[in-house]
């Protein structure tokens, strides 16, 4: 895939990514959390295994647990004892002997072998109760070893790691009560434009609902971002200049929708460069266009183009990776697939299109994409019913059904 852009003023989104990732700044301070609260949270430490898991030998299985070489040499072994899991046999094996086990009850010194109950058969020897088994197993059968699953002093949580559940789990099954994480990124976010409603106000002619502030609002909560949300901010200077610079002192990234364009209200840029660092971007995408990004004296900024399919676009493709990187993550590509088109999609040749689709298996075993239709920059509606971007490279002109085409799917902040 050509991501590469020599068209004057126009940048491609490799390149976006790539100088951005060289300016921001990580978050510095570390924070110690009880391990219950760390669901989500960077990893600010590689995390080593205090203890082996298993700690001790124990049985994979219920059954009886024996040296082989005994059974080899008489056929049977003699039944002398239990070991549950929390209550172990308490002494060590003799010569001949086994004793009944569950799963996950110690193994006894002396025994190296276990079989489950279903293979086994109890004989009564004169009134001693003996053992023989309809298979002979091989030795250390249904034996889970210590430190089998993780050795003492094994990394198990790398520094930049998001926390999953399944790593809570796993830390909690080394006894660990707390970790070490980056403190959540701090983002303020408002919209701005004269035309702009809150959800709730009655509707005005002319107007319309702000709807970039609430839906990138819920995906900072979904990157567990600590979220500053300072609402909307008429298409005016000196309001925009102060709640601008009330931003920058509270948050470490300060995200504004609209006004980054070339229109007679686009003010942003003016102010922007009044305060801070700023360079204003054509980033060789459709949708997504115009892109302001820089730094404030304490923060950086995105600028994000008003369009409510763009803004989502650039902050998922673009903005979403700069935070994760400041929290501290470890990032990776995301995994591009290639599928079939279900039918034609319209493109022009320029930039790299990020349209919205929908991929599933088809009844032949086929991935393949389908389009959500429209895919205006305003038409949002693309995005709910959508599970993947279809990515149309740069150079690419119109696509007919049955071609291939390249698919990113929307990872867990889209779903
Ligand atoms: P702008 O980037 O300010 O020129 O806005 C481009 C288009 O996006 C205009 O049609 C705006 O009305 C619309 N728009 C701007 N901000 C928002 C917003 N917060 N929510 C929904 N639409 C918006
Ligand atoms: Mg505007």
């Amino acid at each position: 895939m050509d991501l590469t852009c020599d068209a004057p003023g126009l940048m491609s989104l490799e390149e976006a990514k790539k100088r951005i990732s060289d300016l921001i700044p990580i978050v510095q301070e570390l924070t110690l959390l009880p391990l219950q609260d760390c669901l989500d949270r960077i990893s600010a430490a590689d995390v080593y295994s205090p203890i082996d898991v298993p700690g001790y030998n124990n049985s994979a299985m219920d059954g009886y647990a024996f040296k082989l070489q005994d059974l080899k040499e008489n056929g049977c072994v003699k039944l002398v004892g239990k070991s549950f899991a929390g209550n172990p046999f308490s002494r060590i094996l003799g010569k001949g002997e086994c004793i009944k086990i569950m799963t996950g009850a110690a193994i006894p010194e002396g025994a190296d072998t276990v079989v489950m109950q279903e293979n086994a058969e109890l004989i009564n020897k004169e009134q001693q109760d003996f053992v023989s088994f309809s298979r002979h197993p091989k030795i250390g059968s249904a034996i889970r070893l210590a430190g089998e699953d993780i050795k003492k002093g094994s990394r198990v949580v790398s520094k930049g790691k998001r926390i999953c559940a399944a790593d809570i789990g796993l830390l909690a099954s080394l006894g660990c009560a707390q970790v070490s994480v980056y403190r959540q990124v701090r983002v303020a976010m408002f919209s701005t434009g004269d035309e702009l409603m809150r959800a709730g106000d009655n509707y005005e002619a002319h107007r319309i609902y702000d709807s970039n502030r609430p839906a990138v609002v819920a995906l900072l909560h979904k990157m567990n971002c600590d979220v500053i949300d300072l609402g909307i901010v008429p298409d005016d200077k000196d309001q925009l200049r102060k709640l601008l610079s009330r931003a920058d002192l509270d948050a470490d990234c300060v995200i504004t929708s609209g006004g980054v364009s070339v229109g007679e209200a686009d003010f942003i840029k003016e102010i922007l460069a009044e305060l801070g660092q700023i360079d204003f971007w054509k980033i060789a995408i459709k949708p997504g266009k115009p892109l302001a990004f820089g730094r404030l004296p304490n923060s950086i900024f995105f600028g994000l183009p008003g369009n409510p399919v763009s803004a989502f676009v650039t902050f998922h493709q673009i903005a979403a990776d700069a935070l994760r990187l400041m929290s501290g993550e470890i990032i990776s590509p995301a995994l591009i697939l290639p599928a079939i088109a279900t039918s034609s999609l319209k493109k022009r040749a320029g930039r790299t299109d990020y349209q919205r689709g929908i991929c599933f298996i088809d009844a032949t075993g086929q991935l393949v994409v389908e389009s959500t239709g429209a895919q205006g920059s305003g038409v949002f509606s693309s995005f709910s019913e959508s599970n993947c971007y279809i990515i149309l490279e740069r150079e690419r002109d119109s696509v007919a059904a049955g071609e291939t085409v390249n698919i990113q799917l929307f990872d867990r902040l889209l779903d």
